[in-house]
């Protein structure tokens, strides 16, 4: 499928000039590399401006509530790991409210995508400070600067056990998709952190602010290599990323770390407790009465994607 069979027709009801404009472009563009099927690609997300991403995509999807998108996405895919599951949110939704999930899907290792839209605000109610605000910050909404300390996302994803880390910026439409492709195709538990600006709320860290801050980690060093090939370097790459993370001057962009090595929970769980998981998904399974299908279930999904 090309990149504008995933469009949907709703349009999306964002201010013109919101960095989720881009990122929506890269989902389109990877899911398009990939060729995913739209009835077997699930996008789940929580609450705010980032979180509307799914309604305007042509897939399976899900907006489910406040912090929670991360908790539906891994029962979706525990119940069947057929499908490709990808969340997508905010730093409010995923790192404020929802962070407790975000960690524990980082340990699980469950093999699923997630896009964190960061723009440090919460842009729905009007441009409180988020999570990922700097301290010392007054964005345009708030009346003193801020006093809580900044989550830095690539930090905690590490720390939690993300085997796929990677940083974009969404006006670079073309890395962001190359990114969100790789980690859709990475096994395991990744995690690709998009700065994302609001115009509207976050007057301080805008388009011109970043742009003089970010570069690329292959682009600044052409050794740079994350992905963990044996065992017995998994310490010295975490080392690495680590060198990178904690950047804030500059902020890199590219893959800081990439690990296949770690069994996915999926493969853990058929290793420990049944063989056969995943070959017959509950709902691959029929919905019969008295041994007659009683509904199509892949006549629905299909009726919704016409
Ligand atoms: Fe984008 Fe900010 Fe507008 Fe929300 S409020 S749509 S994040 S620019
Ligand atoms: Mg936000």
């Amino acid at each position: 499928m090309t990149a504008a069979k995933y469009r949907w027709v709703r349009a999306p009801e964002w201010c013109p000039g919101c960095g989720h404009f881009g990122v929506l472009q890269a989902v389109y563009n990877a899911f398009a590399e990939l060729d995913l099927d739209p009835a077997k690609t699930v996008l789940v997300s929580g609450i705010g401006c980032s979180s509307r991403l799914p309604h305007y995509v042509k897939t399976v999807s899900l907006h489910a509530i406040h912090g929670r998108a991360v908790p539906y996405a891994m029962g979706i895919k525990l119940a069947n790991p057929s499908l490709e599951v990808v969340v997508v949110g905010g730093d409010g939704d995923l790192m404020a409210i929802g962070g407790n999930h975000l960690l524990h899907l980082g340990r699980r290792n469950v093999d699923m995508a997630v896009i964190l839209m960061d723009n440090s605000v919460y842009g729905l109610t009007r441009g409180q400070a988020g999570p990922t605000l700097p301290a010392g910050l007054k964005v345009k909404a708030v009346p003193k600067p801020n006093l809580q300390t900044e989550i830095n996302p690539l930090l905690l994803a590490l720390t939690a056990g993300f085997t796929y880390i990677a940083r974009s910026y969404s006006y670079d439409i073309k890395y962001t998709a190359r990114l969100i492709a790789e980690a859709i195709r990475h096994r395991g538990s990744a995690f690709v952190h998009v700065y994302s600006p609001c115009v509207t709320y976050n007057n301080i860290m805008t388009r011109e602010w970043y742009e003089k801050r970010v570069y690329k980690l292959e682009e600044a060093d052409p050794q740079w290599d994350p992905v963990v090939r044996h065992e017995g370097e998994t310490e010295a790459k975490i080392r690495k990323a680590l060198d990178k993370i904690v950047e804030v001057d500059r902020l890199p962009l590219g893959v800081f770390y990439k690990n296949e090595l770690v069994p996915t929970f999926e493969e853990k769980y058929r290793a420990v407790y049944d063989s056969t998981y995943g070959n017959t998904p509950p709902p691959l399974q029929p919905i019969a009465r008295d041994g007659k299908p009683a509904v199509d279930l892949e006549k629905l999904v299909a009726d919704r994607l016409l």
